[in-house]
């Protein structure tokens, strides 16, 4: 019997809907959803220690320096990162663990931690993707561009994960993430 929490990693290009369908899972299981560290501003909205802990670059180094991240990246000219601690303390007690990731964090953390399971969220189309980074109207429009050429490169790596989940609707693509987490829960028990 296996106690130990299973460590989920869910990526996806940003505006594939990823943010939205985590937020109707997590009213439906018991998961901790891992707090990532960045350098990026707040949007509107964002609060320090909810979203994000919003650090300086200069904080953000010494946390990497002390060994305090369990993966990070620059991406898009910011660093992004999964503090350790609180992952592992989640996963010794029991508790499920999701990071929310993009494709580079996602690599290292299948060197770092083979047994986690990776999932891949995927919009229906790129004019879909355009639309729904748009609608958002949080970033300017060099920012869009840059984040859908990022978007094209991630796409072509979806073959990293052990499940590519279509988000058509928010249900259908929480419907699928709940049945993918619930199976490797049982599987876990067998281990
Ligand atoms: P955003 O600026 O839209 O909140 O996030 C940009 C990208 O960074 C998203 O793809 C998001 O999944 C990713 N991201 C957020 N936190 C982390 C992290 O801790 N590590 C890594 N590798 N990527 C992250």
């Amino acid at each position: 019997m296996n106690n130990r929490g299973i460590l989920f990693v869910l990526s996806g290009p940003s505006g594939s809907g990823k943010g939205t369908a985590i937020k109707e899972l997590m009213g439906r299981r018991p998961l901790k959803l891992s707090v990532s560290a960045t350098t990026r501003a707040p949007r509107p909205g964002e609060v320090d220690g909810v979203q994000y802990y919003f650090l300086s670059k200069e904080e953000f180094e010494r946390r990497i320096a002390d060994g305090e991240m369990l993966e990070y990246v620059n991406y898009c000219g910011n660093y992004y990162g999964t503090p350790k601690a609180p992952v592992e303390e989640s996963l010794a007690t029991g508790q499920d663990v999701l990071l929310e990731i993009e494709v580079t964090g996602a690599k290292n953390i299948r060197t770092l931690a083979p047994e986690a399971t990776l999932l891949f969220v995927i919009p229906p189309s790129m004019k879909e993707l355009r639309r729904r980074l748009e609608g958002r109207g949080t970033e300017d429009a060099a920012t869009i561009e840059r984040r859908l050429s990022v978007a094209k490169e991630e796409l072509r790596q979806y073959g990293l994960y052990d499940y590519v989940v279509l988000n058509d609707t928010v249900e259908s693509c929480a419907d699928q993430i709940e049945t993918i987490m619930e199976a490797q829960k049982r599987a876990s028990r067998y281990m």
